[in-house]
């Protein structure tokens, strides 16, 4: 591991002054299951690493809104996970964060971290992007605002510039009688990535969202098969046709988890059951 110098920012003043200062040659430092792991294999080898974790502005809680929920940048996998209001409301959210890693990992990893980081597998981005989020960034200049599908460019590739962070992403409140689900597929049952993960969510009105991870350069809505369940979403042969539109929306890689041809068929097979987990729970009233 190569040398590094460590900043701990004690408010958002000396925090963006010191993005400002170093530009690229700074990483940010959240709970650092991601950063540490790259810095020990070499794959980052930032002069200074800038910790967020002393610095008093950051919130490490979920936060209540008027017209929807925001995550604090420091809020861990646990926090977002446990929060009433998103296992109520961003029911896929809450279980994509309890599928990652191992507790410890929950317990010290950050959802806006798993975010920044940009896996094409990160569990909570595909979960995300079933409710709009959209993230506040921050630098010495000032506030920005941006979606999260602009945001992820690529494999650990976003469009934050190199003296800005996330200080927290928005979630609007979905339309009452929204139900959602995530369900992952992995090698080992707690503590791998996603071979393909996906989520769904249904609305009263019949109107469905689709999103897939670990099936292309970044996770992403599946438009085509949300469009042809529209309307109709329970009837069994339309599902079958939005599976298969879906399934050719992926476009997945052969690595060390699984060959392309197997990711492409899970997507099917976990986008059945989410749909059914999700119409289901619709149908029984847990939909807010
Ligand atoms: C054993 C193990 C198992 C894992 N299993 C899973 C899994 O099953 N599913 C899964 O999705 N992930 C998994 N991960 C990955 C990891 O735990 C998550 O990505 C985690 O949520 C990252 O959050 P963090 O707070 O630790 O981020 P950090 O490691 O601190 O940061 C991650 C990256 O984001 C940048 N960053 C962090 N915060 C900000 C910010 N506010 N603004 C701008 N940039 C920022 C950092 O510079 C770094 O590049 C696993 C990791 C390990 C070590």
């Amino acid at each position: 591991m190569k040398r590094f110098n460590y900043a701990e920012p004690k408010n958002l003043v000396e925090l963006v002054a010191l993005l400002h200062q170093y530009g690229a040659s700074a990483s940010i430092l959240a709970g650092g299951t991601d950063l540490i792991n790259h810095i020990s294999h070499g794959k980052r080898s930032p002069k200074i690493v800038v910790s967020l974790r002393g610095v008093a502005e950051l919130s490490n809680t979920v936060i209540e809104k008027s017209e929807g929920i925001e995550i604090g940048v420091l809020a861990t996998l646990t926090t977002v996970a446990e929060h009433p209001l998103v296992r109520q409301r961003y029911t896929a959210l809450a279980e994509a964060a309890v599928k990652v890693g191992s507790k410890q990992i929950r317990n010290r990893g950050t959802v806006v971290g798993n975010v920044c980081n940009a896996s094409p597998a990160a569990d909570t981005v595909t979960a995300l992007l079933l409710f709009d989020p959209v993230l506040s960034v921050l630098a010495e200049t000032g506030r920005r605002t941006v979606a999260l599908s602009d945001f992820l460019l690529g494999p650990g590739q976003t469009s934050l510039a190199a003296d800005e962070l996330v200080e927290s992403i928005f979630l609007p409140t979905p339309i009452e009688g929204t139900a959602s689900t995530y369900r992952k597929l992995s090698r080992r049952e707690g503590v791998d990535l996603a071979t393909v993960g996906v989520a769904t969510s249904v609305e009263w009105s019949g109107n469905i969202r689709i999103a897939l991870g670990a099936v292309g350069p970044k996770a992403f809505r599946a438009v085509a098969a949300e469009l042809q369940l529209k309307g109709n979403p329970r009837d069994m042969d339309n599902i079958e046709s939005a599976i298969r539109l879906a399934q050719v929306a992926a476009e997945p890689i052969s690595d060390l988890r699984a060959s392309n041809e197997y990711r492409r068929e899970m997507v099917g097979a976990l986008l059945r059951q989410a749909l059914q987990q999700a119409l289901a729970r619709c149908k029984g009233g847990e939909c807010k």
